[in-house]
């Protein structure tokens, strides 16, 4: 006992001091370039994780004895410790936008016009002589104008945020009726009463879950209401005896008296979706045909673009919602501005859409497509799948981000399925693994397998090499190395 307490003395000696190891010349041109704080924390991790080493086995690590270990531990450390927390990741769950993934991909022509924006001073909301902008929304403005023919548009950070300072800014302390089939909860704690709430508006509920009338808004309508409010059910639906009051008749109700019919849309659609077999989501010009006031939608679902949200509508209570003090503290910068500019320029040619915008090119692929590269995948995983079953399913896409609750797309995916005579391989243990590469690949878990839904794929070579990355360091974790190494032996022989 004594003996061991001895041996263990001598070997907490044998640790190197920090003064020491900060002089090693490599060190040093890590001090360089990593600083020289995070340098001696990685140091002082190596050296904690060291003293438990020594106590708990008895054994001195590698690397306090070897410079070369040493000094690529380190490395490696300091490489983790820098790596970002935003870094790409192919996204094969199933669910196209993923608000947890961070929705929309964005068009070229968005990335190379946030990128300029970036780098150089932009007359936000400079007056450069020719025209006279008024504020830093002037332009989407003008192109929101164009597609839908909205007098005007207001831009904030999210659409739950539009849903706020439209709520704000028409009605401020008075009632807003909405129907109790509407009353949404988004992901996230975006809840229509708290939202009201905090907008200081009354909320006036009326009719039932399944069936409001027109008869209920009517009759709720008092000398304090300001507005009804629809919202769009995105994430539900409900069906079977129901009723909801369509916005063209609401309207009529609002103008008779004098109240103001604004909508929360949710997705916000630009172009019909009915090409791709999704059911048409209502869209912001049709709304505001029917002669609603105010819609307002995201920016980062059906759009596209950036997140953002937008107000748009009649001219008169846009420069309510430009004006209130809830404006400066809700507004978008420069970089978002700039990415919904070039995303709304896209659908000035909606035949392009397809192949431009991300969302569209995922949702227009035709199964075919999907079902060849399934079966290209399949052959370039045969020979890496040891411990593990690979087939080839049909699945379905969603589109996801509370459009669209129960329009799915066909699809295929390849699926694993760890073998059952390797018991300490979970499903979970593999889908952590494929979510721990370098280009994590990220699916989702059903019927007892990983299910990588081929829709998602952005790069089709890319997926590739990063399901061989995946499927080799798995299989390397597993078969001896002798036995890979006879197995190459034998695929040189052959
Ligand atoms: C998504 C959604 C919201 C919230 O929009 P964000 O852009 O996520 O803030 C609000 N209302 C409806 C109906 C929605 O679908």
């Amino acid at each position: 006992m004594t003996q061991a307490i001895d041996s263990s003395n001598a070997l907490f000696r044998l640790l190197p001091a920090m003064d020491s190891l900060l002089k090693i010349s490599q060190v040093m041109s890590f001090i360089d370039r990593y600083g020289k704080p995070q340098v001696k924390a990685q140091l002082t991790r190596m050296l904690t994780a060291a003293r438990s080493v020594i106590a708990k086995q008895g054994t001195l690590p590698t690397w306090c004895c070897d410079e070369a270990v040493l000094v690529s531990e380190l490395e490696q450390s300091l490489q983790n410790a820098g790596r970002h927390s935003l870094s790409p990741v192919i996204n094969l769950s199933g669910t196209v936008l993923h608000t947890n993934l961070g929705r929309s991909q964005m068009c070229e022509s968005a990335i190379s016009a946030v990128t300029d924006v970036m780098r150089h001073p932009v007359p936000l909301e400079f007056d450069m002589g020719a025209s006279k902008r008024g504020h830093r929304d002037s332009r989407i403005s003008e192109l929101v104008h164009e597609l839908t023919g909205a007098e005007a548009c207001c831009v904030v950070n999210n659409n739950a945020a539009a849903v706020l300072l439209m709520l704000a800014s028409v009605a401020p302390g008075k009632e807003v009726i909405v129907s109790r089939g509407e009353l949404v909860e988004i992901g996230g704690a975006f809840r229509i009463p708290d939202i009201m709430a905090q907008a200081g508006c009354k909320l006036v509920e009326v009719g039932c879950t399944n069936r409001t009338h027109l008869k209920d808004y009517a009759v709720a309508i008092t000398e304090n209401t300001a507005a009804i409010m629809k919202v769009h059910t995105s994430n539900y639906h409900i069906a079977g005896f129901t009723k909801s009051v369509p916005e063209a008749e609401l309207a009529g109700l609002c103008r008779d008296n004098g109240i103001e019919l604004i909508s929360d849309l949710g997705s916000g659609a630009l172009t019909e979706l009915s090409r791709f077999g999704l059911a048409s989501e209502p869209m912001p010009q049709q709304m505001l045909d029917d002669g609603v006031d105010l819609v307002s939608f995201s920016g980062d679902k059906l759009l596209g673009g950036p997140q953002a949200g937008l107000v748009v509508g009649k001219k008169a209570l846009i420069d309510k919602l430009q004006s209130h003090p809830l404006k400066r503290a809700l507004r978008c910068d420069k970089m978002v501005l700039s990415a919904l500019e070039a995303t709304l320029l896209e659908y000035r040619r909606p035949e392009q859409l397809d192949t431009v915008m991300p969302i569209f090119r995922k949702l227009s692929r035709p199964l075919s497509e999907l079902q060849k590269l399934g079966q290209r995948l399949m052959l370039s995983c045969e020979d890496l799948q040891s411990g593990l079953q690979v087939t080839l399913e049909t699945c379905h896409t969603q589109v996801g981000s509370g459009s669209q609750p129960d329009v799915l797309l066909e699809s295929v995916a390849l699926c694993f399925t760890p073998n059952s005579d390797s018991p300490q391989d979970s499903l979970t243990s593999l889908e952590r693994h494929f979510k721990q590469q370098n280009t994590p690949v990220i699916g989702r878990l059903g019927a007892g397998k990983l299910w990588l839904d081929l829709r998602g794929s952005d790069d089709d070579t890319e997926l590739a090499a990063a399901l061989y990355a995946c499927l080799s360091s798995w299989r390397e974790a597993r078969v001896p190395s002798s036995a890979l190494e006879s197995d190459r032996q034998g695929e040189v022989a052959a």
